[in-house]
């Protein structure tokens, strides 16, 4: 659940405003949480804007339900826009009454700061980096992202821009370390399009892939797929729809990009199928578990289908996957998870150890501060920070305030930090 407050001269830049999952013991759903936002909305006269980086939900996920203690402009590209347009209206949110959209590669002023959008690769369209100056200092915000030399949709990794701030000289970064944990690089989306092909090549019967329904390359590689292997794509589920209608809108999918209605799926031969479906992390509800049930309206698996989890499988969601992968084993069908397959069927969207160093010595910043990930993640992210060349790392805790001169240093607890609930019952949002 991202949110990030940048300032100067006593006004504020937000960045990202995401929500979280979290499993409550004995609940069916994960309860929806997102950051308390009490600091910035006590002051909004001094909130310039806010930006979105990428379209995750842990990025902006929370806007339909927080824009209005902020009231400032957003800022998004026309894919995030899409996607915030999308989800304020099936949360019944409300939408920014000032939703600016910024393609990629463009430079904007909000309050005191000038705002320039690097596009980066990551394993949602349109992401970017955000280089914030102002006339004392310049960082740079990296948002999530990985270094893909072939991400399928969007522009391939350029590390032109950012050799160029290095030599103009960056001050800070403020870097994701989701996966500063392992060596190497992450695989590209390429070659997962390749694993995905030799996989499903094979296959007799329907097959289905789950995966998360924000990897828009993914849906474009099961298109060209199915062209290729003469199957008819379908999409299961209503997050998967949503987001592929999005990408749709804005052009980033491919025209022959053309799922065929899930009624019409239920009628073709079997080795004329090929779904791609919400509920690879054994989702409750979700299109896999559906298939599972057998209480999907449209469609059902047989034995001698497949499924392919393209995924990986999120911490803490160990238990319902393993229950999906066991029960439609049981079922007579094939599965096939990314996470113990000799084939690449999923690439992370974060950068390892490798991909940290190459962008630290592209920028050589005088700062460091890790950001996206458990403390572990922070400290390692730091760690390859400084191997790079980096002379000072700062990490911290939520509400603590990074500042940069006189000299840099932390400011423990300078805001009060908090999470709410969304209570699906009373329709409001709760203190936890
Ligand atoms: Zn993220
Ligand atoms: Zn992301």
């Amino acid at each position: 659940m991202n949110f990030n407050l940048f300032g100067h001269s006593d006004q504020w830049v937000a960045v990202d405003c995401g929500i979280t999952l979290e499993q409550v013991p004995g609940a069916l759903r994960p309860s929806v949480q997102m950051p308390d936002l009490s600091f910035i909305s006590a002051r909004r006269e001094q909130l310039a804007g806010l930006i979105v980086t990428h379209a995750h939900e842990d990025h902006l996920g929370a806007l339909p339900y927080l824009w209005e203690q902020l009231r400032c402009p957003v800022y998004a590209t026309p894919f995030a826009a899409a996607v915030l347009r999308h989800k304020t209206r099936s949360r019944r949110g409300v939408l920014p009454s000032s939703l600016i959209e910024i393609e990629p590669g463009e430079e904007i002023k909000v309050g005191p700061f000038d705002i320039e959008w690097i596009p980066i690769t990551h394993s949602t369209p349109e992401t970017c980096a955000l280089s914030i100056t102002t006339p004392q200092s310049r960082i740079l915000h990296t948002a999530d992202w990985k270094i893909d030399a072939d991400p399928v949709v969007g522009a391939a990794w350029s590390s032109t821009r950012f050799g160029e701030l290095g030599k103009a000289g960056v001050d800070a970064v403020i870097c994701d370390s989701t996966n500063a944990l392992r060596a190497g690089y992450s695989p590209s989306e390429g070659a997962v399009a390749a694993g995905l092909s030799r996989a499903i090549q094979v296959c007799t019967g329907r097959v289905v892939v789950g995966c998360f329904s924000s990897n828009v390359a993914r849906m474009q590689t099961l298109s060209s797929i199915a062209a290729k292997t003469g199957r008819y794509l379908g999409v299961l589920g209503r997050s998967a729809e949503g987001m592929a209608r999005c990408a749709q809108q804005v052009g980033l999918l491919s025209p022959q990009f053309q799922p065929i209605h899930s009624e019409h799926l239920g009628y073709l031969p079997p080795q004329e199928v090929l779904a791609v479906a919400t509920g690879s992390q054994g989702e409750w509800g979700a299109a896999l578990h559906r298939l599972l049930m057998q209480t999907h309206p449209d469609f059902a698996l047989e034995a001698g289908d497949t499924v392919i989890l393209s995924s990986k499988t999120i911490p803490g969601n160990e238990e319902p996957v393993a229950r999906l992968v066991d029960g439609l084993r049981d079922r007579g069908i094939h599965v096939i998870a990314a996470d113990d397959s000799a084939l690449p069927l999923h690439a992370s969207g974060h950068p390892c150890q490798g991909e940290l160093t190459d962008l630290y010595q592209l920028l050589k910043p005088t700062l460091a501060i890790p950001v996206h990930g458990e403390a572990e993640h922070m400290a390692a992210n730091a760690n390859v920070a400084r191997e790079a060349g980096v002379e000072v790392t700062l990490t911290g805790r939520n509400g603590d305030l990074f500042y940069l001169s006189p000299t840099p240093g932390v400011r423990r607890r300078f805001a009060e930090v908090g999470r709410l609930a969304w209570c699906e019952e009373t329709e409001r949002l709760i203190k936890v």
